[in-house]
């Protein structure tokens, strides 16, 4: 299995960690605790905001510059904040079938070899109260898409199950079994094939359903060369 996780946080004047922090995540299982309040989900929301899964995941803030450290963001000045998501990748390997043939020269891709990614996103709060984020990869500025493209490669898949939300766990322990056994499906890959199947089959009766109107015509026409015979 390639395996990659997340070893290190940092953030940047973000939600309650005003100025610099950085937290470390040890491979394997780690727990977070602390008493209510402390910033314990304020970390998650911080790398929902760096991977661009803010929206799907359900990060909580109403609005982006509500990240922002509240005692940064100053009337009249500009403010921003930074999350910075460092991957160990070092058990990774790119899929060869899944290789571009030719890099472009600015292509973000990973390298071969490379054992840590870092992916880092800066919100901008304009005095205006207008906002405008940035990405970076390894220190080069990209797109969101670029980064998505990238997460997918290291098979974290933003609409999946990486990132387990409060609420996903129950809903997971009540699920039914068809609807368990659909998870566990598209966790395998097999979902994949199940659209497919799908996608064919509605293929398979678009091409019957003509071949029965061809047939119809076939045998009007036979009947009226039958009749000029
Ligand atoms: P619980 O155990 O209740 O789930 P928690 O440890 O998960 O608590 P969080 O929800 O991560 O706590 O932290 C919320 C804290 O972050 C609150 O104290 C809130 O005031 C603070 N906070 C949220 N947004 C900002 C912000 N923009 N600036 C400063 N502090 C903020
Ligand atoms: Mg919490």
């Amino acid at each position: 299995m390639r395996l990659v996780h997340i070893n290190q946080v940092e953030f940047e004047n973000f939600k309650s960690f005003g100025g610099n922090v950085k937290i470390p995540l040890e491979e394997g299982f780690t727990v977070v605790t602390g008493p209510n309040g402390s910033g314990k989900s304020n970390i998650l929301d911080g790398i929902l905001f760096c991977l661009g899964l803010a929206n799907s995941r359900g990060m909580r803030a109403e609005r982006l510059p509500d990240l922002i450290n509240n005692s940064k963001v100053k009337e009249g000045k500009s403010s921003e904040t930074s999350v910075s998501v460092k991957f160990n990748i070092q058990d990774w390997s790119p899929r060869e079938e899944f290789q571009p043939l030719e890099l472009e020269e600015e292509e973000i891709a990973l390298n071969k070899g490379q054992k840590e990614w870092i992916v880092s996103r800066k919100l901008r709060l304009m005095p205006g109260g207008s906002y405008a984020s940035t990405y970076t990869s390894d220190g080069k500025q990209c797109t969101l898409q670029q980064v998505q493209r990238i997460l997918r490669d290291i098979s974290v898949d933003p609409e999946g199950s990486n990132v387990v939300m409060q609420g996903d766990v129950t809903r997971i322990v009540s699920m039914n079994n068809k609807e368990r056994r659909n998870l566990i499906d598209e966790l395998a890959g097999v979902a994949l094939f199940d659209t497919r199947i799908e996608q064919t089959n509605a293929k398979l009766n678009d091409v019957f359903e003509k071949q029965e109107r061809c047939e119809i015509l076939e045998n009007e026409l036979q009947s009226s060369k039958n009749k000029l015979d």
